[in-house]
């Protein structure tokens, strides 16, 4: 279903005339296990009047259709090629055989899994998709985790450092029996990264995408900032924070999106490698810069490290900014904020 919201502009032109007549198209549609939104403003002249005087209403909408059928397509593809929940996925065909031979994977992944393989070697291994070797056994609406027993037994299978990526033939192999990748702190950024450059290819100059916590901004919203809220991470339907912002991403990992409580512990799906369970210094963390991709990662990667750790991060990456919330529900703001 695509709304559209009518900004009409007054004044009426006569026949074979155009009603400048722009427009905000948005759509909302679920996606890799998460509520994922568009909303674009379209300049074009949205209806005509031809002689007998009809109102020829195509144009914009049906460019507008156009578009967000691009943007769902290119949300189900990745989902298809990423999720680790499908078994014909790249993501599982890895996850299946990468232990045991080196798998070729397309450029498309092996590429995601070098900018995964950076952000660990920048976070020291803060952020790594090798988390899911122990990862994949906490079923967070089953109220299920791993024994610490378990925990042990699997934690040497956490370690980034352990798959090797050959470019010259587009290999993945992984040197620990057991290893398994989940890009689920990253191939969200990715996606909305690869819908904000197809909109742009196609002349629009205001837009927003999510996907869950993740948002990519083009331009403004028309004359403004967009603004966009950070949840209260301990009150459902309440905002922390609401940032201004025009032409970047954002993203908030925070530790009331997947999680149960049991004895008072709450475990959720934000994973210390080095322990194998939750990471637990922070409540949330927003990530703001250019690149989608790198913005999921580093909210994700900040929250792991926590306060003086992912604040020490961010601010040595000047093109990024956070805001973190810490477990007294304090905001703390990174350098580029507080000038
Ligand atoms: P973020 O904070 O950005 O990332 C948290 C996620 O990152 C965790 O969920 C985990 O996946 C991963 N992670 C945890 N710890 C680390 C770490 N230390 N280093 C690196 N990564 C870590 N969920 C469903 O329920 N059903 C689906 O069908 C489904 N399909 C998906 C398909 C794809 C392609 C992807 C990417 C995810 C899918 N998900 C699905 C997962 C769901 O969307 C995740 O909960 C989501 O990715 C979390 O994103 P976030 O931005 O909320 O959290
Ligand atoms: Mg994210």
């Amino acid at each position: 279903m695509i709304r559209v919201i009518k900004l009409s502009v007054t004044g009426l032109l006569l026949s074979l005339s155009f009603f400048a007549n722009a427009q905000w198209f948005t759509h909302s549609f679920e996606v890799m296990g998460t509520l994922s939104h568009v909303e674009f403003w379209l300049d074009e002249p949205t209806a005509s009047q031809n002689d007998s005087g009809s109102v020829d209403k195509t144009n914009g909408n049906e460019k507008a259709q156009a578009l967000i059928a691009q943007v769902e397509q290119e949300m189900f593809r990745i989902d298809q090629q990423m999720s680790p929940y499908k078994e014909q996925s790249e993501l599982s065909l890895i996850n299946r055989e990468a232990a045991n031979r080196a798998v070729t994977i397309s450029a498309e992944l092996f590429d995601l899994l070098i900018v995964a393989q950076h952000l660990s070697k920048i976070s020291d291994g803060a952020f790594d998709i090798t988390y899911a070797s122990i990862g994949y056994q906490y079923n967070y609406r089953d109220k299920k985790r791993p024994s610490q027993a378990v925990i042990s037994e699997a934690l040497p299978a956490i370690n980034y450092t352990a798959i090797t990526l050959q470019k010259e033939n587009s290999t993945v192999f992984f040197n620990h029996q057991g290893m398994k990748v989940d890009l689920g702190g990253i191939a969200k950024g990715y996606a909305v990264k690869r819908c904000l450059n197809l909109l742009k290819k196609a002349g629009v100059a205001h837009a927003l995408v999510s996907a869950g916590g993740d948002t990519g901004l083009l331009g403004d919203r028309h004359g403004r900032p967009w603004l966009v809220g950070v949840k209260h991470p301990r009150a459902e339907h309440k905002m922390a924070v609401h940032i201004p912002l025009e032409n970047e991403a954002i993203s908030t990992s925070g530790d009331y999106e997947r999680y149960f409580i049991e004895d008072g512990v709450r475990y959720h799906h934000i994973i210390n490698p080095k322990t194998g369970d939750s990471a637990r210094k922070v409540v949330s963390v927003s990530v703001i810069g250019k690149d989608p991709t790198y913005v999921d990662a580093l909210s994700t990667t900040v929250f792991v490290k926590g306060l003086a750790e992912g604040l020490a991060l961010i601010n040595k990456l000047p093109e990024y900014e956070a805001i973190i919330i810490d477990n007294q529900q304090r905001l703390h703001y990174s350098k580029g904020l507080l000038q």
